[in-house]
């Protein structure tokens, strides 16, 4: 028998037994007839990983398997009020936005699922990013950061931050790009002082053992304040968030310079296009 039609024969017979009993008897069937795959190790891994997001899911999403025909899609459903269709993996590293392409441009959504073996968790990432008009790249949201504005009274920092959320193509970033809005928010307190503490004003104070514990923890805090971003920047756009970056400036001749974005977070799925560390030089913004 080729190894495909092995391969859906076993996990037919591994989700009819679900259907028909439990996962835990699912999951025993799965482990007698590993050694029958074609790689035991990965195909067992693979559909261990279908069978655990499918019993947790299944009712919420309105799962159905399918066969796998090579369309990259191991269950349809319902997702975010729309039909969906999910393709699940263990490892994200083997995945790349272009095996979906083909499949995305006939309209239907697709969701990555990446399961964790060890937590036994699982994470849907959206990779529904729409298609340029003007050539075959992808349109992709992200939110600029431009502005600090950080004030202090009565001893507390008060701060607001003014961003963009830029619309650009993954083939041609420098001419397809345009600007979807501008944003003005206020900070908390604790968001101020995070933001405060990324900034270099930590070189002003003289004590060192605080300077020492800034420097410690300003990765975290950093990381902390993507976060925080990636929410904000989500709450902008019903696209995946694609990136965030900070303006900078760049001093080139004496008092002359220009800004550039300098890219702090990608979309796990778009590595390949806006890496971390990565500057863009938009006119527009
Ligand atoms: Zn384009």
């Amino acid at each position: 028998m080729h190894p495909a039609s092995k391969y859906n024969e076993i996990r037919h017979h591994v989700f009819s037994t679900y259907h028909k009993y439990n996962l835990k008897t699912a999951l025993s069937v799965l482990q007698s007839r590993a050694p029958e795959l074609y790689s035991a190790k990965t195909g067992y891994v693979g559909l261990e990983a279908e069978l655990f997001f499918y019993d947790k899911e299944r009712d919420k999403l309105d799962l159905q398997a399918t066969l796998d025909a090579g369309d990259k899609c191991d269950f349809t459903g319902i997702y975010k009020d729309k039909h969906a269709r999910f393709d699940t993996t263990t490892n994200i590293d083997y995945k790349s936005l272009e095996d979906y392409e083909s499949f995305q441009r006939t309209g239907r959504p697709y969701y990555l699922v990446v399961y964790d073996r060890k937590r036994q968790t699982h994470r849907i990432i959206d990779i529904n990013f729409p298609f340029c008009p003007d050539c075959k790249g992808r349109m992709i949201d992200g939110l600029i950061l431009k502005e600090i504005e950080i004030e202090t009274s009565n001893l507390t920092p008060h701060g607001s931050t003014m961003q963009t959320l830029i619309r650009i193509c993954t083939k041609k970033p420098d001419y397809h790009n345009f600007i979807v809005g501008d944003y003005y928010y206020d900070l908390d307190t604790k968001r101020t002082l995070e933001f405060w503490l990324k900034e270099d004003f930590v070189d002003a104070w003289d004590d060192d053992d605080f300077k020492k514990m800034i420097v410690d923890q300003r990765k975290k805090w950093t990381i902390n304040h993507n976060t925080y971003l990636r929410k904000l920047g989500q709450s902008l756009t019903p696209n995946p968030l694609g990136f965030i970056g900070e303006f900078d400036y760049w001093m080139f001749w004496k008092d002359k310079g220009e800004y550039y974005t300098k890219i702090v977070w990608t979309h796990e799925m778009l590595e390949n296009y806006f890496p971390a560390d990565m500057e863009l030089y938009i006119d527009s913004i």
